[in-house]
């Protein structure tokens, strides 16, 4: 947890080293290697990481077998870099092609960030986890060792284009162009360097990223809980709360029961709906929906051609005298006030009830389908390659908005210190969305369980 009676505030130790040069802008700024360097009690913040050995899942090349357990040999610091010692990392679905050796890197999923890669790269996947900082280079100024946190799959810079306009979901970080080089973090026994996707990894016992994407947690709530925050439970959560938030007292639609519609079915509750009603072909999913606050769960499959007008019959309301301020006059507008898609393409057939569309597309274009005039389609599934068409009429003037939704729209130091207060008070129970846990020398099998969906959530822990 926090840092020990012994060690000293990284701030002061910055304030005094600033006194001590007599002018601290360098240090405080970022700019001060030097600076830090000079001062033997920022030496001790930063840590002596430099050759410790850690293990990670390293991938290489592609297919089946390319990925396995190694030992490491750390690389030194510097600059904004920060050593995270692992407790928890997410198993998300988008990264079950490249671990099971069925999909080819990079992953091709729009709106992804562009690929900077070597698909021959010695990699750690991974995009962030839960953790304790081991060490911070002289230029991190945000984060102290000993600060529990959370390494983000979207870094919040605070300067770029996106940041300034409010829009960190976006941050030019990761969304930029050309991509941030990426940094080999470590050494294989061969001497082969190591990086990590995105600069942040979580598939090993450490990850070595930038400040950028940090944010400090100050809570004591279980590891595998706070994991569902750097991924998917964010992204559900954001959709709902942050990105087009669910008004009160409003019907919602949520397709697709994994952890990210499951986490979505929460933010809906958490914000007053009157109506959440949850479509997925997994019964274990659906019980798994009713029990964290859908008032419906539908089977697509067994409603087929029926889906949607099951849907609308469910949000008419219970009047249609339109003076009274009902909606649903002879028929017409009726639907969800918020349609929430979370179902995307499949990487592998499920070994458990499969959907009506394996692409994802068709959800798509349900969600569309279903909008009413007023009402709101949040789409976070990253489906197959596919169009959905709209008429277009109704594109230029049905007044559906549509918000497309990378990480829910989350901004990591907005919105995760507060997703980690609602763990905490048990408002969003992030306990029941953890359905596996395994250790890391079991990562595959638990990607298997994702992939071939046995499980809703598995969350590999380090003890
Ligand atoms: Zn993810
Ligand atoms: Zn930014």
């Amino acid at each position: 947890m926090a840092s020990s009676k012994s060690s000293i505030s990284r701030r002061r130790i910055l304030r005094t080293g600033a006194a001590v040069i007599g002018g601290g802008t360098a240090a405080l700024l970022g700019g001060g290697a030097g600076v830090a360097q000079a001062t033997p009690a920022a030496l001790q913040q930063s840590g002596n990481v430099a050759g410790r050995r850690f293990k990670a899942m390293v991938t290489r090349g592609f297919g089946p077998n390319t990925t396995s357990l190694q030992e490491l040999r750390l690389l030194p610091i510097s600059g904004r870099q920060v050593v995270v010692r692992t407790e928890a990392t997410q198993c998300c679905y988008t990264i079950v092609g490249r671990m099971l050796g069925v999909q080819a890197p990079p992953n091709p999923a729009p709106g992804a960030p562009p690929p900077n890669l070597n698909p021959n790269q010695a990699v750690i996947l991974g995009h962030g986890g839960v953790g304790i900082v081991e060490a911070v280079g002289p230029s991190v100024k945000r984060l102290q060792v000993g600060d529990r946190v959370i390494v983000g799959v979207t870094p919040e810079c605070g300067d770029c284009y996106q940041c300034v306009r409010g829009r960190a979901d976006r941050c030019q970080v990761v969304f930029g162009t050309p991509p941030d080089p990426i940094i080999p973090i470590a050494e294989m026994a061969d001497g082969t360097r190591v990086v990590q996707a995105t600069n942040i990894g979580g598939f090993a016992e450490l990850m070595v990223t930038l400040d950028e994407w940090v944010v400090p947690i100050f809570t004591n709530a279980p590891a595998a809980e706070l994991a569902m925050l750097h991924c998917v439970g964010a992204t559900g959560l954001g959709t709902t709360m942050t990105l087009a938030p669910v008004e009160p007292g409003s019907d919602v639609a949520v397709f697709g029961c994994g952890p990210v519609g499951l986490s979505a079915v929460q933010g809906a509750r958490i914000m007053g709906a009157n109506q959440i009603i949850a479509i997925e072909p997994i019964k274990a999913r659906r019980d798994l929906a009713l029990k964290v606050g859908a008032t419906t769960a539908l089977d697509p499959n067994a409603e087929g051609d029926n889906l949607l007008e099951t849907i609308r019959e469910l949000c008419k309301g219970a009047t249609d005298r339109r003076f009274s301020g009902a909606r649903a006059r002879a028929g017409v507008n009726r639907g969800p006030d918020f349609i929430i898609e979370a179902v995307g393409g499949d990487r592998v057939k499920p070994r458990v009830e499969q959907g009506p569309d394996p692409t994802g597309i068709g959800a798509l274009q349900q969600a569309w389908q279903l909008c009413p005039a007023g009402g709101h389609i949040c789409t976070t599934g990253i489906a197959q390659q596919g169009n959905v068409s709209f008429p277009g009429g109704q594109w230029s003037n049905g007044s559906k908005s549509h918000h497309s939704s990378q990480w829910g729209g989350t901004h990591l130091k907005r919105d995760i210190p507060r997703y980690v207060k609602l763990i905490e008070r048990g408002v969003y129970d992030a306990k029941a969305l953890v359905t596996a846990r395994y250790p890391l020398e079991k990562t595959l099998e638990a990607f298997e369980a994702v992939g071939y969906r046995t499980t809703v959530t598995a969350v590999v822990e380090f003890t």
